[in-house]
């Protein structure tokens, strides 16, 4: 697989590059716009990976472009969580997920697995587990239809275990993604936060639950 970084934070490209590398995909580099036509013109890449402030112009624009010539290449977008809001309707648009700065490199990893997994297929902006809704970008939570209210936390921690829905979430995962979205994380965080979100989940009448599987994870599945 390989894998186009368009990114002019030349740290933050390489530590992209070397987090995908481990994962065995082979990414390039580029520090602007024009550097990824020309990328894109001369090789065959699975996904971009595309950072939206660039010198030569915007990301999105690119992107549109992209979308225009028809191709359904996946793109995982990086942007800052306050540049966030303005931004929405564009990645709707284009974006087959987005991934706020700061994040972990895991998180991005895992995200880059996902949209490989379905090429050409949009993850859309809401994921859903049995009757759970989670809006990704409006981060609103609803079960069966009917909008219930969570923490930022809880929300945080339910897009994790949703976007593995399925699978064993390890509790260093969810640690490091809680991370990613907000930086006070205690030890017994996960342990709290997972023990609050499944309580608000049976109060809601949700037909997803999590499990716990002691020293291993959690595990979103749907009853
Ligand atoms: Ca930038």
């Amino acid at each position: 697989m390989r894998i186009l970084i368009v990114e002019d934070n030349r740290r933050l490209a390489q530590l992209i590059a070397k987090g995908c590398g481990k994962e065995g995909f082979a990414a390039d580099c580029c520090a602007d716009l024009e550097g990824a036509q020309a990328a894109l013109a001369a090789t065959r890449y699975d996904a971009v990976i595309l950072d939206l402030g660039l010198p030569d112009g915007d990301g999105l624009d690119f992107l549109s472009a992209l979308r225009g010539e028809g191709s359904d290449m996946p793109v995982l977008v990086l942007t800052a969580r306050d540049a966030l809001e303005a931004r929405v309707e564009g990645l709707n648009a284009g974006a087959d997920d987005y991934l706020l700065k700061p994040f972990a490199m895991e998180e991005l990893v895992a995200r880059l697995r996902a949209l490989l997994r379905r090429p050409g297929k949009a993850l859309g902006r809401v994921l859903s587990a049995g009757n759970v809704a989670l809006d990704t970008v409006g981060r609103e939570v609803s079960v069966a239809g009917a909008p219930v209210m969570f923490s930022k936390r809880e929300t945080d921690l339910l897009e994790i275990l949703l976007r593995r829905q399925g699978r064993v979430v390890p509790k260093e995962t969810i640690e490091q993604g809680l991370h990613a979205f907000d930086d006070e994380v205690s030890s017994n965080t996960v342990e709290v936060s997972v023990h609050r979100l499944r309580k608000r989940l049976e109060e809601a009448g949700a037909t997803a639950e999590i499990h716990t599987l002691r020293g291993i994870g959690y595990l979103l599945g749907v009853a």
